[in-house]
């Protein structure tokens, strides 16, 4: 008796094991496994009668188990009659079981039995069979003394219902009291299990029970149609296949039970003896073609588990070959395919729904519990076949309370999916309106940004026309004037001797190209030239000549900025480094600013002292960083103004580095421009009406070019005091893999 228990035991904790640290089954898995175990106590402690000792006429209300009285005997050519089963007296056997089963067979089995004899004011009892597939029941009546039969019934579902002398799903043989004792034979034949639950009761108590009973299975069956009801309904409402493939699955389970309880043959099809005896497999199959669609489906194994989910499918058509094969092959084989597809289909059902449940699916709670629920059943109905459990109402009926309670579970499964399908649906609104006001407020940002860098596009264009325009005007306007300083005096030369000529008619018009006048003085063919002889001011032709000089070496930084910026924009600017000396590059960048510097009598302070480091870094970059900022504090600087170049030692990312500080007494940088200055085509004051000339580019180029080097660039300022630049470069490059410069990339620079 400790094997139920021990079952359920082990049940209860793999699902205790299953809801730590998933989605919380404790209450629906707890209450589940309490309510079995209660279930198996209350299994235990029912009432079962059987009798050791003789048969006894039943009294009023009992129902007594004639299977410890039973005897059998088994006749494998089924050619026996009854003369021949009543002589073979070694034969026969004790049945000695509650109920006599003996499994799958095609043996023909006879059994018998003594009844005593009666006062005569005894209750008429039924003989009754509960198990309603046997295929053929030919009951035998006979006084002790006698030799033949005082009555015959012969019954079965091989026979149309209406033959049946009692119109009871099950079989029923009325006997009534009698002085004499009487020997009962039965001789069963069947291709379903020889199952053969023998009670004997008073008529009265029969009725009573069996009233009491068909009232629980009416409401078990208007239990599990109403839920089908609710779900069509239900599917009606929402469109979810699951809900049909629920109550297809709920379909079939009612078909099938009606089928296994004999309500089928009683009520549905009592002249079908084809579909009586195709019904279980084929209702078994279709119960499993259809849990199996609605596991596909209910679980969304197809995107869940992919990998099982053509092993599902192929379940599902194996059981649509065994469904077919209900009403070809022979019913034991038949039902014997059908368990064998029922198997693996419950090993998939359930296995799938643990296994997603530990995986935190969420639908998957209520729909394992269910699944426990059948399983349970369908366990707890094996022990009792086996004897485990006590005979009665409930056990024998187990497998419907479990389905029915699988059939409920399962229904609130549906409304838990439908329940997290809207919260999951209300999550995700909230998430996307959630989103689409981020992505609002970004493309508000954006739009911002668009719109000012559009404005500052818009001021760079202006900036950089008028850059370019003032030096070209220079380069092109500047000529024309020089050019009017040369007299254009046409002459005629004589190759031959010499002679030249100067035209008497002293108009610019040339003359026509066929007029060929020759030479007086040889005879000869003169040429004609046009000689321009200088007649203005050297001193002015230098100050063009500067003009023009200065003119297009700025145009030249202009475009040299454009394309630098380019290609940092583009992310093609690479740098070169190799080791050079600071104090060097310093000289070189002191003398190329120092005419600048001049013009505006501003003193350029760099370190005194011969500096003695090394950097390594790209040389021309580095001195182009210094040139702008030093540039643009020339130009930032009043006249007499002072800018110091400082170098020192520092530290970088806990590397050894190199800081450069270029200080002016300058107009200084007004605080909210602190940020923005770094920024392409940026400038303090970029109206056309500026003091400064410039691009906005120079900083831009500037911070760009030191990040290249891994290095760090910032600004403190005072309006009217000043800025000061300062930057720091690592003193050793990192190396990586690159190009080797070409010319046309060192010349640039
Ligand atoms: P620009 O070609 O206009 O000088 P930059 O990128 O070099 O462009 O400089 C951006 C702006 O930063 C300048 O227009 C100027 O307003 C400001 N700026 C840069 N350096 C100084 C400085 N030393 N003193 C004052 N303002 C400066």
């Amino acid at each position: 008796m400790g094997q139920p228990l021990h079952s359920i035991d082990l049940v209860n904790r793999r699902f205790d094991r299953g809801e730590r640290g998933h989605c919380g089954i404790h209450t629906p898995l707890r209450m589940l496994s309490f309510s079995l175990f209660l279930l198996a106590l209350l299994l235990l402690a029912m009432p079962h009668k059987s009798f050791a000792g003789s048969v006894t006429w039943p009294t009023d209300a009992e129902v007594l188990s004639l299977g410890p009285h039973l005897e059998y005997l088994v006749d494998p050519t089924g050619t026996l009659e009854l003369r021949d089963a009543r002589t073979s007296v070694d034969a026969w056997a004790s049945v000695g079981e509650e109920t006599a089963s003996f499994g799958y067979t095609s043996d023909v089995y006879w059994f018998r039995t003594t009844l005593p004899a009666t006062a005569p004011d005894a209750s008429s009892a039924f003989l009754h069979i509960g198990y309603p597939l046997l295929d053929q029941v030919d009951f035998f009546e006979l006084d002790a003394s006698s030799t033949s039969p005082k009555r015959t019934i012969s019954v079965g579902d091989r026979k149309s219902f209406n033959e049946r002398p009692h119109s009871h799903r099950h079989f029923l043989f009325d006997v009534t009291p009698s002085n004499t004792a009487r020997e009962i034979y039965f001789r069963v034949k069947t291709t379903s299990s020889m199952n053969v639950p023998l009670t004997i009761s008073t008529q009265a108590t029969f009725h009573t029970n069996d009233d009491a009973l068909t009232m629980a299975f009416g409401l078990l069956f208007g239990g599990m149609l109403l839920m089908i009801l609710y779900n069509v309904i239900l599917y009606g409402w929402t469109r979810d296949t699951n809900y049909l493939m629920y109550c297809g699955y709920a379909g079939c389970l009612v078909v099938f039970f009606a089928a296994f309880q004999g309500f089928g043959f009683q009520y549905l099809w009592p002249r079908s003896i084809f579909w009586q005896e195709a019904s279980m497999v084929v209702t078994i199959s279709a119960v499993v073609a259809t849990a199996m669609s609605f596991n596909l489906g209910f679980l969304n194994i197809q995107q869940e588990l992919p990998k099982l989910y053509p092993l599902g499918k192929t379940l599902i058509a194996l059981a649509c070959l065994t469904m077919g094969s209900g009403f070809i092959l022979e019913y034991s084989v038949a039902i014997l395919l059908a368990f064998a597809v029922l198997l693996p289909a419950c090993t998939f059902a359930m296995g799938t729904g643990v296994y997603l449940l530990k995986r935190g699916f969420r639908p998957a709670r209520y729909y394992v519990v269910s699944w426990a629920a059948v399983l349970i059943g369908a366990v707890l109905l094996v022990l009792n076949r086996a004897g485990f459990l006590p005979v009665n109402i409930l056990t024998d009926n187990i497998l419907l309370v479990g389905a029915t309670a699988q059939l409920m579970l399962l229904s609130y499964a549906l409304a838990d999916r439908i329940n997290q399908m809207k919260e999951d649906k209300e999550r995700i609104q909230r998430q996307a309106l959630e989103d689409q006001r981020h992505a609002a407020a970004e493309l508000r940002v954006a739009l911002d940004q668009a719109e000012e860098a559009s404005r500052l596009k818009s001021e760079f264009l202006a900036n950089i026309s008028h850059e370019l325009r003032t030096p070209l005007n220079a380069i092109v306007n500047l000529p024309s004037g020089m050019l009017s300083d040369f007299d254009q005096t046409p002459t005629w030369s004589c190759q031959s001797c010499g002679a030249e000529f100067q035209a008497e008619d002293s108009s610019d018009e040339e003359p026509p190209a066929d007029y060929q006048p020759d030479c007086p003085e040889c005879g000869h063919p003169l040429k004609h030239q046009v000689e321009p002889t200088f007649i203005g001011k050297a001193t002015d032709q230098v100050h063009f000549l500067k003009r023009i000089e200065t003119s297009g070496r700025h145009l030249l930084g202009v475009v040299n900025d454009l394309l630098d910026i380019s290609k940092l924009e583009a992310e093609r600017m690479q740098i070169y480094p190799e080791p050079f000396q600071v104090f060097e590059m310093l000289q070189e960048v002191a003398d190329s600013l120092e005419s600048l510097a001049q013009a505006k009598s501003i003193s350029l302070r760099f370190p005194d002292e011969r500096l003695d480091w090394t950097l390594d870094a790209d040389r021309i970059k580095v001195a182009q960083i210094l040139v702008n900022l030093i540039g643009n504090a020339i130009k930032f600087t009043p006249e007499k103004g002072e800018i110091y170049i400082r170098v020192k030692p520092t530290r970088l990312c806990d590397e050894d580095a190199l800081g450069f500080e270029v200080q002016d007494t300058g107009i200084g940088i007004p605080k909210e421009a602190l940020d923005l200055i770094f920024d392409s085509f940026r400038q303090v004051d970029g109206s056309h009406t500026r003091q400064h000339q410039g691009t906005g580019l120079g900083l831009a180029i500037t911070q760009r070019l030191v990040l290249l080097h891994k290095g760090t660039i910032d600004v403190t300022s005072e309006v009217g005091s000043g800025s000061t630049f300062r930057f720091v470069l690592p003193l050793v490059q990192l190396r990586e893999e690159r190009p080797q410069p070409n010319e046309e990339s060192r010349n640039h620079a």
